[in-house]
């Protein structure tokens, strides 16, 4: 048997590593869409981009399916699953339909006073919330890209709901009450730390 050189034997010993301490899998949520109409896929995968980094605090890892293109027998850790009511590809609304809309933009289902992992998203208000702000005048792709993000946020709030098991609101950040069309529409917006932290530790006591 030929003698290791020195860098051969730290190579060897560097990729034996991982073997012996496998790196600790994040546990995974798979929040599932369930579209009543047809939807565009950039609005889809900026959906995808904004949970990805609002849930990043939570030590999950998150992805996002299309219920219409999941394979027969698809298996999840965590599961959510959203209806995407109403028109979600981002289609402007006529104008005069804003002034009378200010019902919730998505909710979770309940059930004997438990929060369940089904919610819905109501696509048609989020997309008048945003509207508000933008009227019709944005380029259809950085329209679909806002839209998307904003129904990401939308859901976001929802999943804190549903993953904590708290029906109340945080005073900051993305799950306080309500949030307004300028909140929607802005990039900045995070679960704060007393969120994370209930949804961490509600995780820690299903393991
Ligand atoms: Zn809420």
């Amino acid at each position: 048997m030929r003698p290791l050189s020195y860098a051969r034997f730290l190579a060897v010993i560097l990729t034996a590593v991982p073997a012996l301490f496998p790196a600790p899998v994040a546990p995974s949520l798979t929040v599932v869409l369930d579209y009543e109409h047809p939807h565009s896929r950039p609005s889809f995968e900026a959906i995808k981009a904004e949970l990805r980094s609002i849930m990043k605090g939570s030590g999950l890892s998150v992805d996002v399916q299309d219920k219409a293109l999941l394979a027969p027998n698809s298996q999840f850790g965590g599961l959510v699953v959203f209806k995407m009511a109403g028109h979600c590809d981002a289609t402007p609304i006529p104008v005069e339909a804003l002034s009378d809309e200010r019902g919730p933009l998505a909710m979770a289902y309940t059930s004997n006073g438990e929060i369940l992992p089904f919610g819905e998203v109501k696509c048609d208000r989020v997309r008048r919330s945003l509207q508000r702000i933008l009227g019709q005048g944005m380029p259809p792709d950085r329209d679909r890209m806002a839209y998307g993000s904003a129904l990401g946020k939308v859901m976001a709030h929802e999943i804190y709901h549903m993953l904590a098991h708290e029906p109340h609101h945080t005073k900051t950040g993305i799950t306080k009450e309500a949030l307004s069309s300028r909140e929607l529409l802005d990039g900045s917006m995070s679960l704060p730390q007393n969120a994370l932290r209930e949804i961490r530790r509600k995780l820690e006591r299903d393991k």
